[in-house]
Order: C-alpha cells, then sequence, then structure tokens
C-alpha cells in the first residue's frame, strides 16, 4: 500500500473463511471490505482538498493532527487512524494456529510481564476495560520496554510502537459473538501472528541506536 494519498485498501492477506472457527467470513467481509475501506475512502475524500498533505505518510498524519486546518483535523485523527490501526490488526492475525513468541520477543515478555498468560491478562483487561469503542494494545518504547495500553474511538497509541492490536469495536465481533466481548477476544488471541510479531520486534531492536538499554 503506498503510504500517503491516495490511499489504498489492502487486501485480506487470507481467505475470508481463513480464520475460522474463530472470525467467520461475513464479520471478516464486513470488517475488511466495508468498514476498513470506508476509513480509507473517508481519509481520501479529506485529503482531496489539502495537496499540502497529500504527501504526508500515514503515521505523520497521526501524528500531527492537531496541528492541522481545524476543518479536517478530527476526520484525519478518526480516518487515519482508522487505516493505520486495521492495516495492523488484520495483518498481525494468522490462520494456523499460532506458536508462542520466541526471542528477543519472548524474553522481553518475560522481563516486562512475567510471561505470556500474563500478557494475556493484561491485554484482556485493557481490551474488556475499554468503555465503548476502540483498541487494546501491546507496545514498545523505544528502548524495547514493552507494555499494554488502550485506546478510544481510533487512536494510535504514539509514539509509542504498536506491536500487536486487538480491535474491540463491536463492528470486530458483533455478527459472531453479539455482545461477548471476552470470547471474541479468546478467539482472537488463538490467531495472533507470533512469528510475525517476534520479527517486526527482533528488527526494532537491531536499529536501536547502541547506547539504548
Ligand atoms: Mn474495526
Amino acid at each position: 500500500m503506498e503510504n500517503h494519498y491516495p490511499f489504498t485498501l489492502p487486501p485480506l492477506p487470507y481467505g475470508y473463511d481463513a480464520l475460522l472457527p474463530e472470525l467467520d467470513e461475513r464479520t471478516l467481509h464486513f470488517h475488511h471490505d466495508k468498514h476498513f475501506q470506508t476509513y480509507v475512502d473517508n481519509l481520501n475524500q479529506i485529503l482531496e482538498r489539502y495537496p499540502d498533505y497529500q504527501d504526508w505518510p500515514l503515521e505523520k498524519l497521526i501524528q500531527n493532527w492537531t496541528s492541522l486546518p481545524e476543518d479536517i483535523r478530527q476526520g484525519v485523527r478518526n480516518n487515519a487512524g482508522g487505516v493505520y490501526n486495521h492495516g495492523l490488526y488484520f495483518q498481525t492475525m494468522a490462520p494456523t494456529p499460532a506458536s508462542a513468541p520466541s526471542g528477543k520477543l519472548e524474553q522481553a515478555i518475560a522481563q516486562d510481564f512475567g510471561g505470556l498468560s500474563e500478557l494475556k491478562r493484561a491485554m484482556r483487561t485493557a481490551a474488556l476495560g475499554q468503555f465503548g469503542s476502540g483498541w487494546a494494545w501491546l507496545v514498545s518504547d523505544s528502548d524495547g520496554r514493552l507494555s499494554v495500553h488502550k485506546t478510544a474511538n481510533q487512536d494510535v497509541p504514539f509514539p509509542l510502537i504498536p506491536l500487536l492490536p486487538v480491535d474491540v469495536w463491536e463492528h470486530a465481533y458483533y455478527l459472531g459473538y453479539q455482545n461477548r466481548r471476552g470470547d471474541y477476544f479468546e478467539s482472537w488471541w488463538r490467531l495472533i501472528d507470533w512469528p510475525q510479531i517476534s520479527e517486526t520486534y527482533g528488527k526494532l531492536m537491531e536499529n536501536r541506536p547502541p547506547y539504548a538499554k
């Protein structure tokens, strides 16, 4: 995907039935092809009238939304966030049963949480504790320290580095789970692409300045 205007919808990285039984085809169809597409379309529609920002990467739009012209500020905040968050969400799930984290990520989870089950508990608490629509996140700071956060609506936890998001908007689970966010969380947990996230985190640690801890 081009990382600036005009943004395009990245294809779903697996088949619509590939995440069964955890996530059903209708949920993925509506979530990816309708909701995600709408964030992409809305963001393009906003930027169409503002050539000054058309070469801004997605991350720059998100991190600087408060300095944008007043009439597009909130729209960019919501829709650029929606594009970023959904891109990462669909990318960090995988159809094959997920293995555990490995390498530096496994070590960091042990150090910062006490282990994978403690990380899961923290993510679950954040996901279920987010009142209304939003996200729960596993993030890293620039030194590699991990933490869990929640954000409302489509906010992104920048400048922390997002590693793993879980979408807790009802549109992410309502067709399959209705009001049962906790059941959805348990299913989502089984879909996490740990090998990929371990690789992302490993690269992040390699590129860190030598003075960092
Ligand atoms: Mn969503």
